[in-house]
């Protein structure tokens, strides 16, 4: 299998993984760049649960499909903004999950509720729900999300990237994960927030390759 051929497989799988997690639906899309200006990404109409590496098109960050069949997402240019702003960024993952959804709806701060979600803690958030469907939008996000590795568009969605896609993929989670968390605490009272000395202690033991893996094994092993 060639190079281009692995990293599609993997974005396959990830995308299929982020259905079955429950955190992306029918408009959910993820990026790898595999050149300055260009990507893999799925395509908008694909279906998600049921991925194959033909769904996936390389584009480059105007839009163009150079190779594959199919359209990108009209949301593309999110990709395409991130990677512009930040030369560290190999992969994009953008969803719109329930629950870290919810907490931005209702005007929720991201509180590190949980040890995994401490890592993208603190999570900046987009003042728009617009769709990232064009360069100002995309800016405005790529601005927002500055050097972080994850934030949140109010009543929209969430983004995280990565050095790889794994990386991209395992933040999802562990954001997601967190905001659930956080939700159904606040249903029954305040939810304790980790400190400063906690939240430095999480980040030297779990930002982490191997644990990283570790997740992304585990949601693998469930696609069977
Ligand atoms: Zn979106």
């Amino acid at each position: 299998m060639s190079e281009i051929d692995l990293q599609k497989q993997k974005l396959v799988d990830c995308i299929r993984m982020l259905e079955q997690a429950d955190i992306i639906d029918y408009n959910g899309h993820a990026s790898i760049r595999i050149a300055d200006d260009r990507m893999l990404i799925n395509t908008g109409s694909c279906q998600r649960s049921r991925l194959t590496a033909a769904d996936i098109c390389t584009i480059d960050t105007e839009g163009n499909v150079l190779e594959g069949g199919g359209k990108p997402p009209l949301e593309f240019h999110l990709h395409a903004g991130i990677y512009r702003a930040r030369a560290d960024v190999r992969a994009v993952v953008h969803a719109h999950p329930k629950w870290s959804t919810f907490l931005t709806m209702a005007g929720h701060a991201y509180q590190p509720v949980y040890a995994q979600g401490s890592l993208v803690y603190p999570v900046p958030v987009l003042d728009s729900p617009n769709s990232i469907n064009n360069k100002v939008m995309a800016d405005r996000l790529a601005a927002t999300l500055g050097d972080r590795p994850g934030a949140m568009m109010k009543s929209h969605g969430a983004v995280t990237v990565g050095k790889d896609i794994v990386e991209a993929f395992v933040l999802a989670n562990y954001m997601e994960e967190n905001a659930y968390r956080q939700y159904m605490a606040l249903q029954i009272g305040k939810p304790y927030a980790f400190n400063e000395k906690e939240l430095a202690l999480c980040r030297e033991k779990l930002w982490n390759e191997t644990l990283f893996k570790r997740a992304w094994d585990h949601f693998h092993a469930k696609l069977g």
